[in-house]
């Protein structure tokens, strides 16, 4: 395969033993390739070291704690040696955090536990813990340190009392709106993840809370929460039976941000595990649907056209059946890559289903859709696989197009694209059609 390197997203350092290696490397392998990283194992502490230094500022390191009764020391090649747990935690280097996998008599002692949490710890997780829930969690761990996406809190009230900068470099907006009857207008705008109201303009309106809440096409994660300016238990409960979702007391503008920053942090967990598809990072299609409306309400504003493109791998089950279920993986990973390389900041990519994806590219004719799809299908051409040893392979894919306004809905766009993408494989495959 080429560049296998550069497959997947993120990348894990793990120190083990040998054979705790030799026994799990390839199921881990497995399950982390679904969820869109690769794992480099060492079985000596300076190689990890060396590893640790020259890594990606966003890789994780794993560091099982078993190394320390059965690890060779590799300061002296020859015969096996105890470490003790303060030598090894001083031998990581110090500018990053590690998660460390500690054995069943580690985790019995508090003492132990206080200093590995104190000692440069991302995480840990007490062994014995399942491969597959090992890998779950690590994904996680990576899922909530990158979403690159930007989250909107709109604050209804006088005068926002938050650290607007902090929030900013943490890629939060707030948007500052006045008038109380014209809120869930703007809500569906900009579709918020939390709606801040101070607790004078609900008593203004309480029906706002319900407003916001009992349209059928309210987000329903997204949190209302009351900024109380001082403590009031009766307006609070009738505040909760009306629909907020909590209540916040507007003290200190340090404070509420460190609150809605740690908000903000779940929210955004939730919604990578709601909208991506966790094998490319690309939304799923659930996700895709939700940007998908919200792009076609910004099209019919501004106005622009939109190109909705449905991608297809040709025989894909030839392709599993002849060289395995892994290697069809491998291949929709590569495809997931070529495309993700031809899409631009205000497109949508999607991986709707297992080797289908799409596409919404934005300001785009159908012409000139069919044309950019057309130079991804080359792309995807060109790549060489190597099947088996010494064999190389080049797969395909075909694609179908449809555009708004043409196609007015989102279900509208999809069936139409499918009909050409239909069309496209009845013509022969790898080929394009509108
Ligand atoms: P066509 O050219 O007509 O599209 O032929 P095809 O064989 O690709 O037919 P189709 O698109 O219907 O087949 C999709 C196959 O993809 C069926 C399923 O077994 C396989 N598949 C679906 N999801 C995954 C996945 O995540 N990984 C792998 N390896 N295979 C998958
Ligand atoms: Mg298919
Ligand atoms: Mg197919």
């Amino acid at each position: 395969m080429v560049d296998e390197g550069l497959l997947f997203k993120n990348q894990v350092m793990f120190l083990s033993q040998t054979f705790f290696i030799k026994d799990n490397q390839a199921e881990l392998l497995l399950c982390a390739h679904k969820y869109d990283f690769d794992i480099l194992f060492f079985d000596q502490m300076s190689d990890f070291v060396m590893a640790v230094q020259s890594a990606a500022a966003d890789a994780l390191f794993v560091v099982d704690l078993d190394v320390l009764y059965n690890m060779q020391d590799d300061m002296q090649h020859s015969r096996k040696q105890t470490m003790f747990l303060s030598d090894l935690l001083q031998r990581l280097p110090p500018q990053h955090s590690y998660v460390y996998l500690q054995t069943e008599r580690q985790g019995e002692r508090f003492l132990l536990q206080q200093k590995l949490v104190e000692s440069h710890c991302r995480a840990y997780a007490e062994k014995p813990i399942a491969n597959d829930v090992l890998i779950d969690k690590l994904y996680a761990l990576f899922a909530r340190h990158q979403s690159g996406e930007l989250n909107t809190i709109v604050y209804l009230g006088d005068r926002p009392l938050v650290d607007v900068a902090l929030l900013a470099a943490h890629s939060i907006e707030l948007l500052h709106h006045i008038n109380v009857q014209t809120l869930h207008l703007r809500v569906k705008e900009v579709q918020p993840d939390i709606v801040l109201i101070e607790d004078a303009q609900y008593m203004r309106t309480e029906a706002i809370v319900r407003v916001l809440k009992k349209n059928i096409e309210a987000d329903p994660s997204r949190e209302i929460v009351m900024l109380q300016r001082r403590a009031d238990y009766a307006l609070a409960q009738r505040a909760f039976d009306s629909g907020f979702d909590d209540i916040l007391t507007l003290t200190d503008a340090g404070l509420l941000t460190r609150q809605l920053l740690n908000r903000i942090d779940k929210i955004r967990v939730n919604k990578n595990l709601i909208n991506r598809d966790r094998a490319t990072g690309l939304l799923n299609k659930i996700g895709l649907q939700k940007k998908a409306q919200d792009a076609i309400r910004r099209a019919a504003r501004e106005p622009r056209s939109l190109a909705y493109g449905i991608v297809d791998i040709d025989k894909f089950k030839t392709i599993n059946d002849t060289w395995g279920h892994y290697f069809g993986d491998i291949v929709i990973k590569r495809l997931s890559l070529v495309l993700s390389a031809h899409v631009g900041a205000r497109d949508l990519l999607s991986r709707f289903g297992g080797e289908e994806f799409v596409v919404l590219f934005w300001d785009c004719t159908a012409e000139e859709g069919q044309r950019r799809l057309d130079a991804m299908r080359a792309a995807f051409c060109e790549i060489s696989f190597e099947v088996t040893p010494g064999e190389r392979r080049h797969f395909s894919f075909s694609g179908g197009i449809a555009a708004y306004p043409a196609c007015k809905t989102e279900n509208e766009l999809f069936l139409r694209a499918d009909a050409m993408l239909y069309r496209a494989k009845e013509g022969g495959r790898n080929r394009i059609c509108r």
